[in-house]
């Protein structure tokens, strides 16, 4: 993703740079018998001697290390690239149980509509907490150039539905579906684990190997980005495959739940509510999905 623009940019800057100290030293150690051949210019750099050193044309067009990195933009990565990001659950969703406990068809079952999520022991709601992330996510792959659908945007409504929210990925024709948790596990356990789908026939079984895939970068990623162990309580390793949940098994592109820490564990809670936090949370989260979506071409 960016790091590739960045790179190409630096390339040209550190070769900017190389022209001035050679303009420098050039310049000072002979005493006033050497002649510069690069001399720093009202605009950057300029050659005084255009094609007699062999010096690669894009030094003498490098006009300074600011111009250089505003002049080679390189075409964002996630260009013509759709992602689905969901956040869980909705603020609503606790006062409004009848609507919340409806069944909804899940491919295999049927199960809630969705719930009210787990909290931190100070009262932060993992629904405004996987908001705010979501959010964050948004606008990083949005400057990469990826189009982003959300299946909410607030965070006092009820639902939607798990259901609802497979298909928004699923209309979107999305590249890759993140939904964004914090787990309500047991007090004693510690860190993040990645979901993806079981194998499923006539559900799953075209996205379970990508989805996987998926959960693999977005755990490197995570691992990377945050600092978060992975779960010391669930799954294997930060993953866990399962096949009861609605959001995974109605999907018909890439999709994967990343719980992102336990709020009902005191030391992820302190880095959950801690906005620092949940922005590095996102830009991993957003590098996983980019990491993912490029491999797939
Ligand atoms: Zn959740």
């Amino acid at each position: 993703m960016r790091r590739r623009a960045l790179l190409v940019a630096c390339g040209i800057a550190v070769v900017a740079a190389l022209g001035v100290v050679a303009a420098v030293a050039l310049g000072s150690g002979g005493g006033g018998s050497v002649t510069p051949r690069y001399v720093v210019a009202t605009g950057g750099l300029q050659r005084l001697d255009p094609g007699a050193d062999g010096v690669p044309a894009t030094v003498a067009a490098a006009t300074s290390t600011d111009a250089a990195i505003t002049a080679s933009p390189a075409a964002p990565t996630l260009a013509g690239k759709v992602v689905a990001i969901d956040p869980g659950h909705n603020g609503g969703n606790g006062s409004h149980p009848s609507q919340i406990n409806r069944l909804v068809d899940i491919g295999n079952g049927r199960k809630a509509c969705d719930t009210a999520g787990a909290e931190t022991a100070s009262g932060y709601a993992e629904s405004a907490y996987t908001l705010d992330v979501g959010r964050r996510v948004q606008r990083i792959l949005k400057q990469e150039g990826a189009k982003v659908v959300m299946t909410r945007t607030t965070d006092d409504g009820v639902g939607p539905c798990i259901n609802v929210r497979a298909e928004i990925g699923n209309r979107a024709h999305a590249d890759a579906a993140v939904s964004i948790h914090a787990d309500g596990g047991p007090t004693s356990g510690r860190g993040f684990h990645v979901i993806y789908p079981t194998p499923l026939r006539g559900l799953t079984a075209a996205i379970a190997r990508p989805s996987r895939r998926l959960a693999v970068d977005l755990r490197g990623a995570y691992d990377q980005g945050t600092g978060m162990p992975r779960a010391d309580y669930v799954g294997h390793d930060g993953l866990d495959e399962r096949s009861d949940l609605g959001g995974l098994n109605l999907s018909k592109v890439p999709k994967v739940f990343i719980e992102t820490g336990n709020m009902n564990n005191a030391t992820d809670a302190a880095k959950l509510t801690d906005a620092r936090f949940r922005e590095r949370a996102a830009k991993a989260i957003a590098a996983g999905i980019a990491r993912f979506v490029e491999e797939s071409g």
